[in-house]
């Protein structure tokens, strides 16, 4: 095979099995597998850059940058969709429609996903063009930022037309949503607060890399352009799925306005275990000539209605408010409610988000508050039922020191929560950022949990993370639940966190606002923890993605001495509070092609060391000489029948300092 078919044959069947994975939920091979595929596909291109394609699926990572997202005017207007709330206002359109078009009605109904509309343009079945609604006569070209998302196919299958538009929309499921706010929490930061707009959010975000980390989804309802081939809408749903677009299975054909309420009364319920947000169900009539015939009003068609779901809230007694206190010393307000049963689960608590959203609804103790439910793992207070509002009810005082030390709080200007400044002294924060340091996605240390943290710090065993590596088997054992073997774990799993790439120990220090990625940009962009530290502000924003947030609390974290002598103190222990020379040189194809032999003992990196570092770089590591060999890296002590073979096949023989070198 030559690199081309090569090339088309990987990028083929990766299509494939993305097709299975995001269109159809039913993957078909493991995600391994899948990983080799594309780093197959990846190394392939990387080599043969002449067959550079922008829809090949290595493409999906995302990694172009809009600074302004161009305006395109949309070839066929995005409409809106007119409301119904009753039997009587869909009766009411049944009988408005019979009077415009002749012969039987039959109605197409689809579920109405919450989200942002997106219309995608493919031609010869490329995906050429994916543009926001904007004001449904123009919007916003987001196509990279669209590539991103997996169930968007970039290339069709089967028999599409030549050009067309098709129109759906890009929702956040709530997994993917409930964890972004997880993560979002952990780094300090307010969390989202629903689905629908951080869909449409992320479409705007300028690195198309940070879309593609976004776990959203495309669901596609609506064909326009001429020439289609299909008759009504229920088949180009068909069709469209048939090509390889996510198009939900729920579609329902009705013949009379009687199915389409029981299609409304089965889904107001089930909806609630769907994996995304709907707010509806959309009726459109079946027929296209039918449509075409009923058109447009100003705003909507006449041939689709939307019937809105009533949202499930409830009404029930707020007994207290009560405060929490996060790892970075955020304050959450949290409204403790009288059991009630909402959406089919049982709700007990809401949070109240801070001091602005508890003043501007006047949410009091004692009040009767409606409660309503999305998908999101907290509910929401809409409001108080100020009819049953007691005589004696006095406005909420929100708290002004911390419910666990007693320090005064702060807040500072433009923020919304109020926080803790008691940095190292309080304990929920130093319990917090020290479970934060072990957890998996920072130093990963097996045999330590988070509970034994709480444990070590109330026994007065460590009081900050570095207090970790100097804990002895001695002191914990005694501790309760600890036997010999769970302290040697403990004690094993904090020896090997030290081997933990600096820029997930950065992550690791838990400085707010500083996530998985921020500290990613960070170590790569200053290479050590001085560095860091040595940087003014300004230095700090000039790094591309850091942010003035960002910068000054990374810059305050490092101004205080009592953080520094920690930071030295990990140094001490051996923590990675830089690059390694590996990280340093990064990946390349420099040595892409060639086969190296290793042999003998080295002094500044280990053999496996060197493995790692030639793999990196594009070569092969061979474990015999043979006139098929590049070079050789030799280190002290080379056998001597190498030696003679090397020289008889006249292969070079270079150390390993010129070896470093070549890759830098
Ligand atoms: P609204 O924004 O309330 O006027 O509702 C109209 C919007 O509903 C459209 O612009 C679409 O983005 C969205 N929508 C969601 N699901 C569907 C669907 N199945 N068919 C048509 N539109 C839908
Ligand atoms: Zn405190």
């Amino acid at each position: 095979m030559t690199a081309k078919e090569k090339i088309n044959a990987l990028r083929n069947e990766l299509r494939e099995h993305n097709h299975k994975y995001y269109v159809l939920d039913n993957a078909s091979i493991s995600d391994y597998d899948y990983d080799i595929k594309l780093k197959a596909l990846q190394d392939l291109e990387a080599q043969h850059p002449e067959f550079f394609d922008a829809n090949s699926p290595t493409q999906r990572v995302g990694g172009a940058v809009t600074k302004n997202f161009e305006t395109v005017v949309h070839g066929q207007r995005m409409y809106s969709l007119d409301n119904s709330y009753s039997k009587e206002d869909l009766q009411d359109w049944e009988t408005r429609i019979k009077k415009l078009v002749d012969g039987d009605v039959q109605y197409t109904c689809e579920l109405k996903y919450d989200g942002a509309s997106i219309s995608l343009t493919y031609e010869n079945g490329l995906l050429t063009k994916a543009v926001t609604r904007g004001d449904g006569f123009q919007g916003d070209d987001v196509t990279s930022n669209i590539k991103t998302i997996k169930s968007v196919p970039l290339q069709l299958q089967g028999d599409y037309p030549p050009k067309f538009d098709i129109r759906g929309e890009i929702v956040l499921p709530f997994d993917g949503f409930n964890k972004m706010n997880a993560e979002r929490i952990e780094i300090g930061e307010e969390p989202y607060r629903n689905p629908r707009n951080t869909a449409s959010g992320s479409l705007k975000l300028q690195d198309s890399a940070e879309v593609a980390k976004r776990p959203l989804e495309c669901l596609l309802y609506n064909l326009t352009g001429t020439n289609l081939g299909v008759k009504n809408q229920f088949e180009s749903l068909e069709k469209a799925r048939q090509w390889g677009f996510k198009v939900p299975e729920v579609a329902k054909l009705s013949n009379t306005i009687d199915e389409v309420l029981e299609f409304v009364a089965y889904w107001d319920i089930h909806r609630h275990n769907l994996p995304y947000e709907t707010d509806g169900v959309v009726i459109k009539v079946n027929s296209l000539q039918q449509q075409e015939e009923l058109g447009y009003t100003a705003k909507a068609p006449r041939w689709a209605m939307a019937y809105k779901f009533k949202a499930e809230r409830v009404s029930t007694k707020l007994n207290t408010i009560t405060y929490q206190v996060g790892r970075t010393g955020a304050i959450t307000p949290v409204a403790n409610l009288e059991p009630v049963e909402l959406a089919g689960t049982t709700v007990k608590r809401a949070s109240l988000h801070n001091a602005d959203q508890i003043e501007k609804l006047d949410i009091r103790e004692g009040d009767e508050v409606y409660v309503e439910k999305g998908g999101e793992i907290i509910p929401k207070i809409l409001g108080v039922d100020l009819t049953k509002r007691p005589l004696d009810s006095l406005p909420t005082q929100y708290i002004d020191q911390c419910p666990v030390c007693e320090t005064t709080l702060v807040r500072h200007d433009g923020e919304a929560q109020h926080y803790c400044p008691n940095y190292n002294g309080c304990e929920v924060q130093v319990i917090g950022r020290i479970q934060h340091f072990i957890s998996r996605k920072a130093m990963d240390i097996d045999g330590l949990g988070g509970e034994t943290v709480a444990l070590l710090v109330k026994e007065g065993l460590i009081s900050n993370y570095s207090d970790l590596y100097a804990l002895t088997k001695t002191q914990i054992i005694p501790l309760e639940r600890m036997a010999e073997k769970s302290a040697d774990n403990l004690i094993q799993g904090i020896e090997q966190s030290k081997n933990i790439p600096f820029e997930r120990v950065l992550f690791a220090l838990g400085i707010r606002y500083v996530g998985e990625t921020v500290a990613k940009k960070l170590a790569r962009h200053y290479k050590s923890i001085n560095a860091i530290a040595d940087a003014s502000e300004e230095d700090l924003v000039n790094v591309d993605e850091i942010g003035i947030k960002i910068a000054e609390s990374v810059h305050a974290f490092f101004k205080s001495d009592e953080n520094m002598s920690i930071v030295k103190r990990l140094k001490t222990f051996g923590a990675q509070l830089e690059m390694s020379a590996e990280e340093l040189i990064g990946k390349t194809n420099i040595l892409q092609g060639q086969s190296i032999v290793i042999t003998g003992v080295f002094e500044s990196v280990s053999r496996s060391e060197l493995k790692k570092l030639i793999e990196d770089n594009g070569g092969k590591v061979s474990s015999s000489i043979s006139s098929k060999t590049s070079f050789i890296v030799a280190g002290a002590n080379m056998g001597p029948s190498k030696k003679d073979k090397a020289e008889k096949l006249n292969i070079q023989l270079i150390d390993e300092y010129s070896f470093l070198q070549k890759l830098e």
